[in-house]
């Protein structure tokens, strides 16, 4: 009771003993119905009330629920304990997915040195990719021997020749009978845990695509790993007027087509795409000299058609885009494959969701690094057998932590 309504029934109760039963009893009535009114307008608002905080608990009820669907949804297919695959087994619990898409690619020889003075200038290369992401072109190197096979084996399979023994661009698989001087890690019997059989050991529906114009890659493709690519697109440069000229041509197109179709349609993916003809250019006319940089100009377009084809299916947002060497080359010679820093260091660049936007890479990261980064980014297990790990340096802060 209000002290207004109290104040009413006191001076009722002065009127009844002043002037008698009637007035009295007319007086409390007024009062009673004064009380009465009083109340109901004093208190209309509480149901309203009640209602918007049941609203509000039905909203977050619902929110609740779409939270956990769709963490479900990440997370369903991650659920998976230590899964083997040929005895590589996966590494500790599984993580949140930042992204559901990764897109590698892959330019053989590209010195980090010769991008910026390429015909083009490389916008697509150092705009859309480095000032929109994180990228180094002095701290990041590739392993030795400074050879394409050794490299990508070490992008790939995220461990060094030491480990892997593709110690030369000789190297086949050795669990397909070959016989090899060094023994992998993971013995001979069955293939590395590279990272599309990685990914494939935890994640069945995630697409797994490479494209490439180098043969050396069946060794890392289903020939050597069955299953663990959904699309393994061999061009082959043999018999054609430009050689790998006109099969990087081939492989942007057929992958942008492949990404255009996949990104929007499936759950997760992972996409290589390899494009061969700059190092053969370095190797028919110098690293760096005229041919080269025009080379460069050239690859750069066909990545600005790999980043075009993203952004066509609106899907910028939501992939990592990565773009990486396997070593440099000497300026003023037709060679790799020296212990020098013209060799060693490569291209690194990361571009997506939670990079660190127009970054440089101040710590040295490795070409083992890629296959780790992507797979932590898509929420997945490196292998225990891995020695790269994610390049956490190119994370905006805070950095996306484990589960
Ligand atoms: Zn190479």
């Amino acid at each position: 009771m209000t002290t207004l309504n109290l104040f009413w029934f006191v001076i009722c109760l002065i009127k009844s003993v002043v002037f008698g039963k009637m007035k009295t009893l007319l007086l409390i009535t007024l009062t009673i119905l004064a009380v009465i009114c009083l109340r109901l307008e004093a208190f209309p608002r509480r149901p309203k009330l009640n209602q918007i905080m049941l609203n509000r608990l039905n909203e977050d009820s619902l929110r609740t629920t779409e939270l956990e669907k769709l963490l479900n949804k990440i997370k369903g297919k991650r659920d998976i304990p230590n899964v083997k695959l040929d005895g590589s087994g996966v590494q500790s619990k599984p993580k949140n997915a930042i992204v559901n898409h990764v897109v590698h690619i892959g330019i053989d020889g590209l010195k980090p040195a010769c991008i910026t003075n390429s015909s083009t200038g490389s916008p697509n290369i150092l705009h859309r990719l480095g000032k929109m992401g994180t990228s180094t072109m002095v701290n990041a190197r590739t392993t030795i021997q400074t050879v394409s096979a050794p490299g990508w084996s070490t992008t790939l399979c995220a461990m060094a020749p030491t480990s892997t023994g593709a110690i030369s661009n000789s190297w086949t698989a050795p669990w397909l009978g070959t016989t090899q001087d060094i023994t992998p890690v993971t013995g001979n019997a069955h293939p590395m845990p590279c990272v599309f059989g990685t990914i494939k050991s935890q994640s069945p529906d995630t697409k797994t695509a490479a494209f490439y114009d180098w043969s050396w890659f069946v060794n890392l493709g289903n020939k050597s790993i069955p299953g663990s690519l959904d699309v393994d697109y061999f061009a082959n440069p043999g018999g054609r007027d430009n050689g790998y000229g006109d099969a990087d041509e081939e492989i942007a197109t057929e992958a942008v087509k492949y990404l255009k179709a996949t990104l929007p349609s499936s759950q997760s993916s992972y996409s290589f795409v390899y494009f061969g003809n700059v190092d053969e250019t370095g190797h028919g006319y110098g690293w760096c000299g005229p041919e080269y940089e025009t080379e460069v100009g050239t690859v750069d377009k066909l990545v600005g058609q790999v980043l075009d084809a993203i952004d066509d299916v609106n899907m910028t947002s939501q992939v990592l885009v990565m773009l990486s060497a396997d070593h440099g080359g000497d300026v003023g010679t037709k060679s790799h494959g020296f212990q020098d820093d013209q060799c060693l260091i490569i291209p690194m660049f990361l571009r997506g969701p939670m990079i660190k936007r127009d970054y440089k890479f101040q710590v040295e990261v490795r070409n083992e690094d890629m296959a780790p980064t992507g797979l932590y980014m898509m929420g997945l297990l490196p292998s225990v057998w891995w020695k790269g790990k994610p390049m956490t340096e190119a994370f905006i802060p805070p950095p996306p932590s484990p589960v």
